[in-house]
């Protein structure tokens, strides 16, 4: 039996989910892979070496997490749309005439966790994204690719923000001015890394059916529970999106597309325990 090896490039990278997520996947596939993880020196030029030799000694495909996902996206001969729009490569791809594709999933694997396993319709809707770092750039380009009504990037540092804004051609927004109006609200700011909420005002939940926290946790973050007390009809973590990225990654080198739903709730429940 042909045993597929993989990879998933950081540092740290002790704490990564997915060599479990891949796993789950290749049950569900019926076949048999190897995943490892890879830590890498952050010395210049070191990631670079790691991926030469993963792909020299046989690997078929690779993710990379941070630092190094701009350093993936220099090292590709070729990328995608996504991974061009982003600036970034997740996900690392060998192509039949031995080059490296660079390919990023982490704006695909929102968009499924959205509409796949919490069912939520994003056209025609009124989104919002809170922050404008690496996570709002790979998610901007598969969500538009949905056809909401509108997109607003606000940020804390304006700036950042309307260079995104005039990329995308969305719009932009200074937290201060924020209101209702919004059908979905993605939190892709790092506040709730330390537990912090974004200085907006709460009255964007009003009205809102989805408060979506791309960080995740065992519990529900500070954010979603603030969401839910102003308004947001349905809250939800970044968990399905950590899964639905891999998923996109996985059918990029397989050809099969695996059912997220199971593996986010398995996720879930290890996590919680
Ligand atoms: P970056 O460091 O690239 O960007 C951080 C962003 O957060 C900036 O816009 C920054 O604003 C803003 N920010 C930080 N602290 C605060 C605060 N206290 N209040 C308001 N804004 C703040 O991070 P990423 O874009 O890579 O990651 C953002 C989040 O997305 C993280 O929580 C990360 O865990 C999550 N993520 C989840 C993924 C998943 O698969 N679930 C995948 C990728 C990211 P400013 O410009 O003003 O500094």
């Amino acid at each position: 039996m042909i045993v597929y090896r993989h990879t998933v490039f950081g540092n740290p990278i002790a704490h990564s989910k997915s060599p479990q997520i891949h796993q789950l996947f290749a049950a569900q596939h019926g076949i048999e892979i190897d995943y490892t993880r890879t830590l890498v020196s952050t010395e210049t030029g070191a990631f670079a070496q790691a991926a030469q030799d993963f792909f020299a000694q046989g690997g078929c495909g690779a993710n990379v997490t941070l630092p190094f996902k701009t350093a993936a996206y220099e090292f590709c001969q070729t990328l995608s749309d996504e991974a061009r729009a982003a600036g970034a490569a997740n996900t690392l791809i060998r192509q039949a005439d031995g080059t490296i594709l660079g390919h990023n999933t982490d704006g695909i694997g929102l968009v499924r966790d959205l509409t796949e396993h919490l069912a939520q319709s994003l056209r025609g809707k009124r989104l919002l994204i809170l922050g404008a770092g690496g996570a709002t750039r790979g998610i901007v380009l598969p969500l538009l690719a949905r056809q909401p009504e509108s997109i607003t990037i606000a940020n804390r540092s304006p700036e950042k923000a309307i260079n995104l804004a005039k990329q995308f051609q969305v719009q932009a927004a200074r937290f201060d001015e924020l209101n209702s109006g919004f059908d979905v609200v993605m939190n892709a700011t790092s506040s709730s890394v330390s537990q912090d909420l974004p200085a907006v005002s709460a009255q964007i939940f009003s009205g809102c059916l989805m408060a979506y926290d791309l960080f995740y946790a065992p519990e529900p973050t500070r954010f979603m529970q603030w969401a839910s007390e102003h308004g947001a009809a349905q809250t939800a973590d970044g968990l399905g999106m950590l899964v639905g990225q891999a998923a996109a990654a996985y059918e990029a080198w397989h050809g099969f597309a695996p059912d997220i739903s199971p593996v986010i709730k398995q996720m879930k429940q290890e996590i919680a325990a």
